[in-house]
């Protein structure tokens, strides 16, 4: 459905009536992708990256990060293990670390297609002739958020990166015939609701076919750490507008939302939300790649918060996705 600016921006601002929010994108929800709840298996394979960005707790210059970085044999391992588990797509997310080439980064792929899963890579900004490579050796979906339309914003908060080029990234991908996720924080310093009403509409006029929409929450070893966060209800609503803008598509109810409070992801759920991408990468690494503090589940085994997770979403009358869970146009 198609929203103002002017209207996106009261949605937004209005507390009080966010309950009548939700339960409106909730019944969009439900007439468009019905009681699906879809996982992914998200593995965070490197924590090493070549960015500084100024919220993020693995940027460059945060000494105190302990690096690690998987090796192919050991990614390809953890999906199969998660393909085991029951998940239908497995998600890789790293820093932009350049140790994955476009040589591994493809073996990786091709081993973890014949699980018979989706494949989804959410590894940052690269060349359009590794996206192509990477697309031609099975990776059916991208995930990179924009993260803010304020150019302003993005270049104080991303120095050394560029807005357009990270736009010109979201255009290839989708031109390469990759599903595309994108989104952005809530809650930024110095983000107005104007401003996330402009993410929004930029987001429905790229046609994404997935939205990830999450709390910015300040990280102790960033230069942004004594900034203020918290902002789940502010995300919820921002996630509930998405849905009513962009009713069939895909919207997880994210790992921020959940960190901010122990039930922020069923909440999600019950606000237009109808994936959950739990983290299924094993050990000590779960801890290590710490984008923002206190990370939901950083200290639970794969396999327990799995069958949690889904017991959470049959008391809620939802069912859980056997399928790969793509985005069907309506
Ligand atoms: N290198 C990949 C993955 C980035 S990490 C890429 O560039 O796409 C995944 C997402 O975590 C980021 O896109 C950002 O939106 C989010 N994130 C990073 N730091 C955060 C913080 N402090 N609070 C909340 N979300 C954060």
């Amino acid at each position: 459905m198609d929203l103002t600016k002017a209207e996106i921006i009261a949605l937004l601002a209005d507390e009080a009536n966010e309950q009548n929010l939700f339960k409106k994108a909730d019944e969009i929800r439900r007439k468009n992708v019905g009681d699906e709840v879809h996982l992914r298996g998200l593995i965070e394979f490197s924590n090493i990256c070549r960015n500084n960005c100024l919220y993020c707790g693995i940027r460059k210059d945060n000494k105190h990060a302990c690096r690690y970085r998987m090796e192919p044999e050991e990614v390809i391992r953890t999906a199969r293990n998660a393909a085991d588990m029951g998940f239908k797509t497995i998600v890789m997310q790293s820093g932009e670390d350049m140790y994955y080439n476009q040589e591994r980064m493809c073996h990786i792929i091709s081993e973890i297609k014949k699980f018979d899963v989706a494949v989804t890579l959410s590894i940052g900004e690269r060349s359009y002739a590794d996206y192509k490579a990477f697309r031609e050796a099975g990776a059916d979906r991208y995930l990179m958020r924009i993260e803010t339309t304020d150019k302003e914003l993005y270049h104080r908060l991303d120095p050394q990166m560029s807005w357009q080029h990270r736009y010109e990234c979201l255009l290839m991908i989708k031109e390469l015939g990759y599903e595309l996720g994108s989104g952005i924080m809530v809650g930024l310093p110095g983000q107005t609701l104007e401003s996330i009403a402009n993410d929004l509409l930029f987001l429905q006029e790229l046609e994404i076919d997935m939205a990830g929409i999450g709390p910015f929450i300040p990280h102790p070893d960033t230069p942004l750490s004594k900034e203020k966060g918290e902002t789940l209800e502010l995300a919820l609503r921002t996630m509930a507008v998405m849905r009513i803008m962009l009713p069939d598509i895909n919207i997880p109810a994210t790992t921020a939302m959940e960190s901010l409070h122990p039930d922020g992801r069923m909440a999600a759920l019950r606000a237009g939300a109808n994936v959950v991408m739990p983290n299924v990468t094993e050990g000590e690494y779960r801890r290590l790649y710490e984008l923002y503090p206190g990370k939901a589940g950083a200290d639970e085994i794969p396999a327990h918060s799995r069958s949690m997770l889904a017991q959470k979403i049959l008391s809620l009358g939802r069912t859980i996705g056997t399928d790969y869970g793509s985005h069907i146009r309506k």
